[in-house]
């Protein structure tokens, strides 16, 4: 089956009672039981409910793996994963991960005694380097935020099964429709379904899937432990957006690459991030291991003062928090998404203060490139 297909129908057979064809929103914390011991597979919504699991399914199917669970957010699913470990174990972690993912870390996870290094994965040997006995985990992010570089999925995940570590890869910016890094050998993938996914900026969720049946199994009983688990209507709204995420990320890809090329020509603009473009230092690993190159892009105006100058003046592209929605999406990094993290690793990982980052949406391309451009150049 193809990838549009598994998108509009996995995990999602018509309502057997009603024949209904799209998944109900099953609004129910229990389930009735028929005898003692005898249930319909469903006995509390924390543990399963039928339109997670409609959800949970799908994405597993779209991600090439076995098993789904799905979480509130983004990051209620990244610190199930962590629960995995325990105190005294090392992660490997990319350099830029999502600014969240950064906090956490360092604010609450550091606490309970997890140890972190912040590599730059898009060398290879930067993660064998900071491989220590009591190394668990390594934990990617591909492209990443907002520099947006990539990883080799094929090779991290290598050194990871080497190295006896625990691979996870955060698939938010690319979704299974342009990479799968199950295939590549990670052993968990992670998503934020709050942004690509859903695809509408209308709910919060996150999804781990993995093929193996011990972390599976691990990690349901974290989320029925821990509690932390997506309500059916959200689930319900992710599982409408992904009918639409093979067009959708056709046409963000499209768009997007005119955008980047577009930005290459205006010499105000002193870089351009997008591994579609042939300078990309990741250009040929990107064609590699993706089948397109989404809709992220980030730029350099130089300094602060020329990013808020031009951040005033947009008017299509909102000014926001987030990525992925249909609609184009403008952010300064180091003042909104990435501002917990520390001045001097924000000037190290290069998020400077010029730096502008775009997810850019579906609307009419022209439309896009008129605004930046008023916006730059006037
Ligand atoms: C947004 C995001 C998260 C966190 O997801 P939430 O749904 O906001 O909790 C994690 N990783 C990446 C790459 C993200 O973009």
């Amino acid at each position: 089956m193809g990838f549009s297909t598994k998108a509009i129908h996995a995990g999602q057979a018509p309502d057997p009672t009603t024949g209904a064809i799209m998944t109900p929103v099953f609004l129910t914390s229990t389930y009735v039981q028929e005898e003692l011991g005898k249930d319909k597979g469903y006995a509390y919504s924390r543990v399963s409910n039928p339109t997670r699991t409609a959800l949970e399914q799908n994405i597993a199917a779209l991600e090439g793996a076995n098993e789904g669970m799905a979480f509130s957010s983004g990051m209620a699913a990244i610190d199930a994963i962590m629960h995995l470990l325990q105190p005294g174990d090392h992660v490997i972690m990319s350099r830029n991960v999502y600014g969240g993912t950064y906090r956490i870390a360092r604010l609450v996870w550091e606490d309970f005694g997890l140890q972190f290094d912040f590599v730059d994965t898009s060398d290879l040997q930067q993660i064998e380097r900071v491989i220590k006995p009591n190394s668990k985990m390594l934990f990617i992010e591909t492209p990443t935020n907002p520099t947006i570089e990539i990883t080799d999925l094929a090779g991290s995940a290598q050194i990871a099964k080497k190295n006896k570590l625990l691979s996870v890869a955060d698939n938010t910016f690319a979704t299974p429709f342009l990479q799968q890094p199950i295939g590549y050998g990670f052993d968990i993938v992670v998503h934020s379904l709050t942004k690509y996914l859903n695809g509408h900026s209308d709910m919060l969720g996150g999804l781990i899937v993995t093929s193996d049946k011990a972390i599976a199994e691990k990690l349901r009983f974290l989320q029925k432990s821990v509690g932390g688990v997506l309500s059916p209507f959200d689930a319900w709204l992710c599982l409408r957006g992904i009918k639409t995420l093979a067009v959708r990320m056709k046409q963000h890809g499209e768009n997007a690459m005119q955008v980047a090329q577009w930005l290459m020509k205006q010499k105000q603009v002193s870089k351009v991030n997008y591994p579609g473009l042939e300078d990309h230092p990741q250009h040929e690993v990107a064609k590699r291991q993706m089948c397109g190159f989404g809709g992220m892009i980030s730029f350099d105006l130089g300094s602060y003062a020329a990013a808020t100058s031009f951040l005033k003046k947009v008017q299509l592209c909102a000014l926001a928090e987030s990525l992925g929605g249909v609609e184009t999406i403008i952010t300064h990094p180091a003042t909104m998404t990435h501002a917990a993290i520390p001045p001097e690793q924000r000037q190290k990982i290069g998020i400077t203060d010029g730096l502008i980052r775009i997810s850019v949406g579906i609307e009419d391309v022209e439309d896009i490139i008129a605004d930046l451009n008023a916006s730059l150049n006037t």
